[in-house]
């Protein structure tokens, strides 16, 4: 039955503006699926996954490809590629920057977007976009809404993703962390088993004001919430840190990672920049 639907080619729609998008999927619903930069799902067809009967191509609707600078945010389409955002100056010397860098190879960046990475539901950005808290718009068919990055998967009904708002934020000062790490099984062109991310700024008496993130494997992203408090109290330890860490991180075993050896890589990649700079002279985190 796949492969006959296979075999059968999809007609296209290529609509110019966010409602006609969302009116075309609701007439064709549930045989139709919105389609970006591709590169995700082509990668998805070949493992076996046919393409709807119907796909709503997203690359001619204005309003998804351009970056806007509003007061307090930058509003990106959904639809801006990789690339291109890599090319931005404000996001190039954020994490974001860094972690879209670090994605695939320029011919993938050069055709996937920012939206596709956010909606397949596993992209390295997540992580980055979390931790520098930004919000998605999303139409829904009635009006435009906003939802923390973290609520995407969980949002009840369809909704077309328009837009990431990402705060500006004041220049990092002296006391400011922020990063984006990646574990792939190569180097580099290759689906990350892990990607972490933080934006911290140090306290007194060695604590951190964090916002602590990551997404890995087929794991959906987790803002890490009972971690970031850990790293709130004075005198916080590894040891602290790696039992919220686990409370907040339940990692199930896949092929190439088991759910442990993520756990514990994600512990040592907070720790290295939130606690080994700071105590290596007390022995680092090997006791974790
Ligand atoms: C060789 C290769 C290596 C890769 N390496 C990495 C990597 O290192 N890190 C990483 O994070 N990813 C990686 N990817 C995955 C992915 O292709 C990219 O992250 C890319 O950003 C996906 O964007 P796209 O526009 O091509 O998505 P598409 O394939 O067009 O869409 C992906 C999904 O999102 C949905 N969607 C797209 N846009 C919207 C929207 N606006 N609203 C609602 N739903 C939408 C689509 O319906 C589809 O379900 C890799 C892919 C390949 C082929």
């Amino acid at each position: 039955m796949a492969a006959a639907n296979q075999s059968v080619m999809p007609v296209v729609w290529m609509p110019a503006t966010v409602q006609e998008a969302f009116a075309l999927y609701e007439e064709y619903f549930p045989d139709v699926e919105w389609i970006a930069g591709g590169t995700w799902r082509q990668i998805e067809r070949e493992k076996g996954t046919a393409f709807a009967g119907n796909i709503i191509a997203l690359e001619q609707v204005s309003e998804l490809t351009s970056v806007h600078e509003e007061e307090n945010y930058m509003r990106i389409g959904a639809c801006m590629t990789l690339e291109e955002l890599i090319q931005e100056p404000y996001i190039s010397r954020e994490i974001l920057g860094e972690a879209l860098r670090q994605i695939a190879a320029p011919a993938v960046r050069t055709r996937g977007t920012i939206g596709g990475n956010i909606m397949y539901g596993h992209g390295d950005a997540l992580p980055a976009l979390m931790a520098l808290q930004a919000e998605l718009e999303v139409w829904n068919g009635r009006s435009y809404a906003r939802l923390p990055v973290e609520e995407a998967a969980s949002y009840e009904g369809t909704f077309l993703l328009t837009a990431v708002l990402l705060p500006k934020t004041p220049e990092a000062s002296a006391g400011d962390v922020h990063f984006f790490e990646k574990i792939g099984r190569r180097e580099a062109f290759t689906a990350s088993l892990l990607a972490v991310s933080g934006c911290a700024r140090r306290q007194a008496g060695g604590s951190w004001k964090a916002r602590l993130a990551l997404v890995g494997g087929k794991d959906a992203p987790v803002r890490l919430r009972r971690a970031e408090a850990c790293v709130a109290e004075s005198g916080w330890t590894p040891e602290a840190f790696f039992k919220a860490l686990e409370a907040d991180y339940q990692p199930g075993d896949e092929p190439f990672s088991s759910g442990s050896y993520r756990l514990q890589a994600a512990a040592h990649l907070f720790l290295s920049r939130l606690w080994l700079e700071d105590n290596a002279e007390k022995g680092g985190v090997h006791n974790v």
